[in-house]
């Protein structure tokens, strides 16, 4: 008898995963990946799922991606949905963790694997890491019982809006530092099941992110509170100071406090997040970070900054006034944050 081979769907954005050597350095090429791919004998074995290649056109790096490939990436899959049993996204690594972060949020009450990846090194080159990435993604988007968006790289699945890209040279580009990876991959693929989210919602509902005026702002020692006080003008909406440690701020200039409670009082949601990779931002657990209270910010907690920025343009989209979207900004929605 013959078993029925699972099916995914790939859909190829661009990155380095497919990319080939010009003069001009490393770019995409149209067409070039699905053909490499089709003459993969390893990709056609029995225990390998189907896949339909979707390849944008254009291709870009990831530099260049922004909402609308965003909504364009959650509206392909939303409409092969139910042709499919999962779905493997191929992304360049500089902005990955914003994409599968925005994503988490984007993809309502999924219930498939949806699996981004990419590569350090295309697949055009003898030595890469591309082919691993690309047969195991496919596996996990096929077989494996896990509704989420993810991250899978180098050995480690992770969820998608708990990574962040760590290095530009190593093959282990991705780590997720404040929540373990969902599943390991050695001689088996080993999953934490017991972290897998499974969503109550019965219907995928992609929710667009509109282009709301949104920033990320990095404390650093000496800034100038006038830097602060022209990126809080209008038309900002939101913005995501990464302060230091659990979430302390320079307060010697008194100015300071007047620019945060002024884009307060104009609607501005604040979002103090922490510029370590581990640990969380929690207003009040130094005296300092209380200009921060007085103003009506709202701590992070342990989201990463991508995770964070995605949440805001999703709580902006789904249309809630500023109180609830601070309210929420602090609550679990994905996974993306613990609050103990
Ligand atoms: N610049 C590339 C991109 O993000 C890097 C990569 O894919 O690794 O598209």
């Amino acid at each position: 008898m013959k078993i029925m081979k699972k099916r995914v769907y790939i859909i190829y954005t661009g990155g380095t995963i497919g990319m080939v050597q010009t003069q001009k350095g490393y770019a995409p090429q149209q067409g070039y990946l699905g053909k490499k791919l089709d003459a993969i004998e390893e990709l056609k074995a029995e225990i390998m799922p189907e896949y339909v290649l979707h390849e944008y056109i254009p291709l870009f790096d990831s530099s260049n991606i922004s909402l609308k490939e965003w909504s364009q990436i959650a509206k392909d899959i939303e409409s092969n949905y139910h042709e499919y049993d999962g779905f493997v996204v191929f992304h360049g690594t500089d902005t990955m963790a914003y994409t599968a972060s925005a994503l988490s949020f984007m993809l309502e009450g999924l219930g498939k694997p949806v699996i981004i990846t990419g590569a350090q090194i295309p697949l055009s080159q003898v030595r890469n890491d591309a082919l691993g990435n690309i047969i195991t993604a496919l596996q996990i988007a096929a077989g494996y019982d896990i509704p989420e968006v993810c991250i899978y790289f180098n050995g480690q699945l992770f969820r998608g809006c708990r990574t962040v890209k760590t290095s530009t040279d190593s093959l282990d580009a991705f780590q997720s530092p404040n929540f373990p990876a969902l599943a390991r991959v050695g001689v088996n693929i080993e999953v934490e099941y017991n972290l897998i989210i499974h969503n109550t919602k019965e219907e995928l509902k992609v929710i667009e992110f509109g282009d709301f005026p949104i920033a990320i702002v990095k404390i650093f020692p000496g800034i100038e509170t006038d830097v602060l006080s022209n990126i809080m003008k209008p038309p900002l909406k939101g913005i995501i100071i990464e302060a230091f440690g659990t979430g302390n701020i320079p307060t010697r200039d008194e100015n300071l406090r007047k620019v945060l409670q002024d884009a307060a009082a104009r609607g501005v949601v604040i979002i103090v997040c922490t510029q370590c990779l581990k640990g969380e931002a929690r207003i009040g657990i130094y005296e300092i970070s209380n200009i921060f209270a007085e103003a009506g910010a709202v701590s992070g907690y342990d989201m990463t900054k991508e995770a964070a920025l995605a949440k805001l343009y999703y709580l902006f989209s789904k249309g809630y006034e500023t109180e609830e979207v601070k309210r929420l900004m602090e609550e679990n929605i994905r996974g993306e944050l613990s609050k103990n």
